[in-house]
């Protein structure tokens, strides 16, 4: 029977919800060294929330120590590849199983709308848990070529202790994205999750336990960015950092590894991605990419198409059909109405900054064509509606800097070789699109973005099988698809002589 999924069903799911605020440990919950706690504010109605672990680098020791003790123990990485598909299977069905709890609990620290927590985050996790799961048993190594009298036996083995860092944005999706491949490939994992996003972490590791993963396998540290992650990214016996989130700390992550024991580290950062529309593209098609594209989560999205390039002639007649469907499809309403497409944006603090820098790009002469004010503040929450502004420059503020908050900006163009001059001026190169119905162009264009994945006649479509990451600033080392495998593996050759 399918469930009704009513405003008064979610009321129910929530007030039910005991959201677990400790450390996830050696297969055990752990409250802080320090006894510390700090208060969640749900961003739906900015009342207090969830209380969780205030960890430090004492707390992190302790997983750590969990994590390598895992490792060396071969409780998972020697375990038959079978078996270890098995209970990762059973993991991503645990998540499905427990989908309307997770959703709720994602929704109440992030402030998406619950039913686009559970249709796309909730799916998409045990998704890629499963993915990476039925991987296991269909990894081969490899015989490198040799004389008569050797055999070389080139294995790919796990690298040992992963620290997993990760935003607030999509938090089990990209905990998934970590996770699976990290755990696939034999590691044992410390997940230090964005202190505004933690208790889908801690819950996607109690299933895992519950599925079977050896204690240990999987921690969860909770806390602050400086007071957690920092100490993870610093720790002599992590062997790997892979992190998503801005480029600003991705750079600091890149001088921990450096400062410490050369770690090895994956970085997932930010954009500004363009769609660049020419004159002959399907319009309603365009209208409707450039739409979703930027203001699905509320702009909080890594590879969300920001800069809109659009061929002059079309401006006027696109920013209509944008500001039609946006005002048509994509609902703006409390993350617990079932209708809802998009909700809060994360806290307080982070929707002053989006209005900051909406009112400095008006000064800088960013034409609003609409939205892009604060709205539903009577709810307690911290909302935006969706904005577009128009007849920009690619100078301007708006155009430059990562905003996280549903705000479009719309620079006009004359020519092909000037679209993309716009399109690459950017120091990310997380995503692109292209829309024309000139094949040859749509062909060229695309080649011609520096980015990590072009879009063409479309945007973030997108599923398991391929890579996804950035050029530029926007990173390096790929999430999803079987190469994600690899980051999480180093080779050994095993030679051995015969006669
Ligand atoms: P953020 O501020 O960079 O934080 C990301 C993670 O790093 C959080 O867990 C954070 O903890 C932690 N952190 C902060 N300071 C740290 C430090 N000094 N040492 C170690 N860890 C530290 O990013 P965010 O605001 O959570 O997320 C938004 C950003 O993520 C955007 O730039 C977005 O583009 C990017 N993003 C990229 C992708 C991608 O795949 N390329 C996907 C999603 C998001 P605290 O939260 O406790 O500070």
């Amino acid at each position: 029977m399918t469930k009704n999924y009513t405003r008064d069903y979610w009321e129910s799911v929530l007030s039910g919800l005991k959201p677990e605020g400790r450390h996830f440990i050696d297969g055990a919950h752990r409250a802080a060294a320090t006894g510390e706690t700090f208060t969640r504010i749900r961003p739906m109605d900015g009342k207090p929330g969830a209380r969780l672990a205030r960890g430090n680098a004492a707390d992190v020791d302790a997983a750590v120590a969990a994590a390598r003790a895992a490792f060396e123990s071969g409780i998972w990485r020697k375990k038959d590849p079978l078996e270890r598909k098995k209970i990762m299977l059973k993991w991503a069905d645990l998540i499905r199983a427990h989908g309307d709890e997770l959703a709720m609990l994602e929704t109440l620290d992030v402030g998406k709308p619950v039913m686009a927590s559970l249709t796309v985050d909730v799916r998409l996790c045990a998704d890629g848990i499963q993915f990476y799961g039925e991987m296991i048993d269909k990894l081969y190594d490899e015989i490198a070529p040799t004389g008569p009298n050797a055999r070389a036996l080139v294995r790919k083995v796990p690298i040992g202790v992963v620290g997993a860092i990760t935003p607030w944005n999509y938090p089990m999706i990209i905990d998934a994205w970590k996770l699976g491949p990290a755990i696939a490939a034999g590691n044992s994992v410390v997940l230090k999750p964005a202190e505004q996003s933690s208790l889908s972490a801690i819950r996607l590791a109690e299933l895992a336990f519950e599925a079977g993963l050896p204690a240990g396998v999987l921690n969860v540290v909770t806390g602050y960015g400086e007071e957690t992650g920092k100490p993870l990214a610093l720790h002599m016996d992590v062997d790997m950092i892979a992190f998503t989130g801005s480029t600003e700390v991705g750079k600091l992550i890149m001088g921990y590894a450096a400062q410490s024991n050369v770690k090895r580290v994956a970085l997932e950062l930010g954009g500004k991605s363009p769609l660049v529309v020419f004159a002959d593209a399907d319009l309603d098609a365009a209208a409707s990419a450039a739409a979703w594209g930027c203001f699905y989560n509320s702009g909080e999205t890594c590879h969300a198409s920001t800069r809109l390039l659009v061929e002059r002639s079309v401006q006027d007649q696109l920013i209509a059909k944008i500001e039609a469907v946006t005002k048509s499809d994509i609902a703006l309403k409390h993350p617990l109405d079932p209708s809802a497409q998009i909700g809060a944006l994360i806290e307080e603090e982070h929707m002053k900054k989006v209005l900051g820098m909406i009112a400095a790009g008006e000064k800088e002469g960013a034409r609003r064509a609409f939205g892009a004010e604060q709205v539903l503040s009577e709810t307690g929450g911290y909302y935006i509606s969706p904005g577009v502004f128009v007849d920009m420059t690619n100078d301007m503020s708006l155009a430059r800097q990562e905003i996280f908050g549903p705000v479009l900006a719309t620079i006009p163009f004359d020519s092909e070789e000037e679209a993309l001059k716009i399109a690459n001026d950017t120091i990310y190169g997380l995503a692109g699109a292209v829309f024309t119905k000139d094949m040859d162009r749509a062909h060229r264009f695309s080649e011609a973005i520096h980015a990590g994945t072009v879009w063409i006649n479309t945007y973030d479509m997108s599923n398991f099988a391929t890579p996804f990451g950035g050029f530029k600033q926007s990173g390096f080392g790929r999430d999803r698809s079987v190469h994600a495998i690899d980051k999480y593996c180093d080779y050994k050759t095993i030679w051995q002589q015969f006669g």
